[in-house]
């Protein structure tokens, strides 16, 4: 399974599963309607361009929808969410972006069962850093990610916040109790940038599912437009233990197939 999210690369990836973000403006029904006046970036045939992702048999578009992925001779069934939406701080007019007030309709799409959740923006507080975006990730989506509590939220779009965190949730609802932040071993050498979520490496410690929930800010881009020349990160790959299939409705899940 491939997911990719390309909202602020520009570029045409291959994959299974697709996200967008505030740069796809010919993607944004509403783009046009939002923005009638004053500075716009210049869509192009959104209709047609919809038409052409939705239609594409070689991938799933999620946009603020979600898909579930079964591969029975595995075991295996992963509930993926994306959606390309970020929040709209009024300095630019960019595709999907709402008004904070607006942050809890967005987010109440996300399903209960989600798994993994692929969202442009981080959450607030969390792989949030970016010289562009000072206010940082959406507080509400924060709070979704409490109840929902995926296994992995991967998420860009804050481009300096590049990097992963592990959270453990509070014994109170909407609280964050401890963080562990990760420490790529791939930083200024060869080495992958491996995020080890299975404990099955020496010195790693395994994700506790349901009481812990890895954030991991994938920005390919180094640097927010504007901040000095291009610069580009590692991809991170990241090793996770998967639900078998049924997982929500059996007390003790065993543990699934890592990937
Ligand atoms: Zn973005």
């Amino acid at each position: 399974m491939q997911v990719c999210s390309t909202g602020d690369i520009h570029s045409d990836e291959e994959a299974d599963q697709e996200v967008k973000g505030n740069h796809d403006i010919s993607l944004d029904a509403a783009y046009e309607l939002k923005h009638a006046e004053g500075w716009r970036v210049q869509a192009s045939d959104t209709e047609l361009c919809r038409k052409l992702l939705m239609e594409n048999k070689s991938f799933t578009y999620l946009e603020n929808s979600s898909a579930l992925i079964e591969i029975p001779d595995k075991n295996v069934s992963l509930r993926v969410f994306g959606s390309p939406y970020s929040p709209d701080r009024g300095r630019q007019n960019w595709a999907f972006q709402y008004p904070e007030e607006r942050a809890e309709d967005i987010w109440s799409a996300i399903p209960d069962d989600t798994d993994v959740l692929v969202t442009h923006t981080p959450p607030a507080g969390h792989c949030d850093t970016s010289s562009h975006w000072l206010e940082g990730g959406c507080p509400g989506l924060l709070a979704t990610l409490e109840s929902v509590k995926p296994l992995l939220h991967v998420c860009g779009h804050c481009h300096e916040g590049r990097g992963a965190e592990i959270l453990r949730w509070g014994e109170h609802p909407g609280t964050v109790a401890s963080v562990r932040k990760w420490e790529d071993p791939g930083a200024g050498n060869k080495k992958q940038s491996l995020l080890d979520l299975t404990g099955s490496r020496a010195g790693e410690t395994p994700l506790e599912a349901g009481k812990e929930m890895a954030v991991v800010n994938a920005s390919m881009v180094a640097r927010s437009f504007g901040r000095g020349g291009m610069a580009f990160n590692k991809p991170i790959v990241v090793d996770l233990v998967v639900p078998v299939l049924r997982h929500k409705e059996a007390e003790c899940p065993e543990p699934g197939l890592s990937v």
